[in-house]
């Protein structure tokens, strides 16, 4: 017997997702959305700023990840795309999962950036003409500040478990890197919690946001 959900859960082309991504999908051997996935998807693609409650686990990496992949336009060499990330190790899972959910997309160029590891091999592959640039705050900032990394063409920016990020005191990183982006851009957050402090960053850096949660799977 099959889980209940299933029955109402719809399908990866019936969220609006193009060819590209659906082949991607299917070589994963992903036969169905997650909730969050079902829920988060459709929005995102229509350019809504979203807040997902959801915990690793749930597939929350591909929900904000096959939205931002729609929306790259691929022959402009520029940061397009921004994730924040707590951690290295997050940041570099995210990083392969834009790959291997981008795998069908030529040229796509996904960069992750994160302290502990030399500036100049991130610096050049930065000037290669990232589309996708995945990071944690400081380390961002600190490519900013160098005038390494540019933000005037982001168009959708993902913080991913910013209560998290929050916890680990990194809240004036993520309003200094938010405040850097254009105001025309898209904004999804994603977090395990809800608490005063994601909501005061939320409602800072986003316009009228659907909340989407999903209850632990
Ligand atoms: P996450 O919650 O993003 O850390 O994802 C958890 C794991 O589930 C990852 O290994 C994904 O590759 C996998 N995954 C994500 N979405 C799906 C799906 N719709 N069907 C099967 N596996 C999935």
């Amino acid at each position: 017997t099959r889980p209940s959900f299933r029955m109402d859960t719809p399908s990866f082309p019936e969220l609006g997702l193009a060819q590209p991504l659906l082949q991607a999908i299917a070589d994963l051997g992903f036969e169905r959305p997650s909730p969050i996935q079902a829920l988060a998807i459709p929005p995102a693609v229509q350019g809504h700023d979203l807040v997902g409650i959801s915990e690793t686990g749930s597939g929350k990496t591909a929900a904000f990840t096959l939205p931002l992949l729609q929306k790259l336009d691929l022959a402009r060499h520029v940061p397009q795309a921004l994730v924040v990330c707590p951690t290295r190790e997050l940041a570099m899972q995210v990083c392969e999962e834009i790959h291997q959910l981008g795998a069908h997309l030529p040229g796509l160029h996904a960069v992750p950036v994160y302290g502990g590891a030399p500036m100049d091999r991130q610096i050049r592959h930065l000037r290669d003409g990232a589309h996708v640039v995945v990071g944690t705050p400081g380390r961002l900032l600190d490519h900013l500040d160098r005038g390494t990394l540019q933000l005037a063409a982001v168009r959708i920016v993902v913080l991913d478990e910013a209560d998290r990020m929050l916890d680990m005191g990194f809240r004036d990183e993520m309003e200094r890197l938010l405040g850097q982006l254009p105001d025309e851009r898209q904004t999804l957050f994603f977090s395990a919690t809800m608490n005063r402090e994601v909501a005061r960053i939320i409602e800072g850096h986003s316009h009228d946001p659907r909340r989407i949660e999903v209850e632990q799977a």
